[in-house]
């Protein structure tokens, strides 16, 4: 693994010779720790009520103008059917903080969903322990939670805690994969606020806390969700954009060799299939093709112009990109293959 100095050094380079050296690293790691499989996990965003107030989100309880929907579970249902019909291992059920959804409405979805034999990921947000738990007993194989940035002043701001709850998603990571979840997490890039020193103390952290899953994007701001934070002076602030992200994604693969590393959705936003394309050549081995139905989907705006990864009739065309970047797409479920040490 790399020291302070070293990830530090590679955050801060500009030379594109050099950064294609770190990208070309990351990828050989990539290659000897998980493959050239890329696993394609359905992503449903079910719900879009949220009972946070986080400054870089747009579904943020804040703002008024969004219209609020939650899927009925025979909706779910056939979202994760057509999962299941496309060949994907899993399905990931994000949705906003939804505190008012019943656990046992949840612990339903879960149970129906197991019954189609795939893996099942939750990104739901915070919620007390023992619910997790009971998540847990119904079948759910995963978790993703992002901590965001580890710099906790400027958590804080952009992630206020609820009345009388300390948010403190670190120490949830750690009871997760102590109740035995696979266990993912990540971190927004370019945040105003954000310096370079917490950027390493974030990847540092992946190494310490041995994630299985590493979710990394950039920041894009919605207009409805301005963050209130002044952006740190030139040198010091991380500029949001694909080549910071993916250089975070190149670390993140370091840190963990072993982990499932998606190329996001965010970097897609900003840059297309070519931006899909560069995450998977510098550490990612995971996309998640929305599966959300449309009339939902344009209400699940976290960030605006969300890129669509478009699996109806699609399939070909992943094989042949997939092809010519010399991968393929990976079968059953697509377990993380170890912790990270
Ligand atoms: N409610 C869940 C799911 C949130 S959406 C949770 O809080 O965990 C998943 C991720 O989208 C977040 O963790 C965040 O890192 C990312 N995200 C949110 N707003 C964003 C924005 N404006 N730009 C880029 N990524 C964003």
């Amino acid at each position: 693994m790399l020291n302070r100095e070293e990830i530090m050094g590679w955050l801060r380079e500009n030379d594109p010779e050099r950064v294609a050296e770190l990208y070309k690293q990351a990828d050989d790691i990539r290659r000897e720790n998980v493959g050239n499989a890329v696993y394609l996990r359905g992503l449903i965003e079910f719900s879009n009520m949220c009972s946070r107030n986080c400054g870089y989100c747009g579904i943020r309880i804040g703002n008024s103008s969004v219209k609020r929907y939650r899927m009925s579970p025979d909706e779910i249902m056939q979202c994760a059917k057509k999962a299941v019909s496309l060949g994907y291992g899993t399905v990931v059920l994000q949705a906003g903080e939804d505190r008012s959804l019943p656990v046992e409405w949840i612990v339903d979805v879960i149970t129906q969903i197991k019954s189609l034999g795939v893996a099942v990921t939750l990104s739901l947000g915070e919620r007390p322990m023992a619910e997790i738990k009971k998540f847990k007993q119904a079948g759910a194989d995963r978790y993703l939670l992002r901590f965001e940035t580890s710099d906790r002043d400027l958590f804080e701001k952009i992630h206020p805690s609820l009345p009388g709850e300390r948010s403190d998603r670190i120490q949830i990571l750690r009871e997760l994969k102590e109740v035995g979840y696979e266990t993912g997490s990540g971190i927004l890039v370019g945040i105003p606020g954000q310096s370079y020193e917490s950027v390493v103390d974030d990847i540092l952290l992946f190494g310490d806390l041995g994630l299985h899953m590493l979710g990394v994007g950039p920041y894009i701001a919605h207009p409805q969700s301005p963050i209130d934070v002044e952006p740190l002076p030139e040198g010091q602030q991380v500029p949001t954009g694909v080549e910071m992200a993916c250089k975070v994604v190149a670390l993140a693969r370091m840190a963990c060799p072993k982990a499932n590393i998606p190329s996001t959705t965010a970097i897609a936003t900003l840059d297309g299939i070519a931006g899909r394309t560069q995450g998977l050549n510098c550490g990612a081995n995971i996309l998640m093709p929305n599966l959300t139905p449309q009339k939902y989907r344009e209400l699940y705006e976290i960030y605006p112009s969300k890129a669509v990864l478009s699996e109806e009739g699609a399939a070909q065309s992943l094989a042949d990109w997939f092809k010519t970047i010399g991968r393929y797409q990976g079968e059953g479920r697509g377990d993380s293959p170890a912790m990270c040490h």
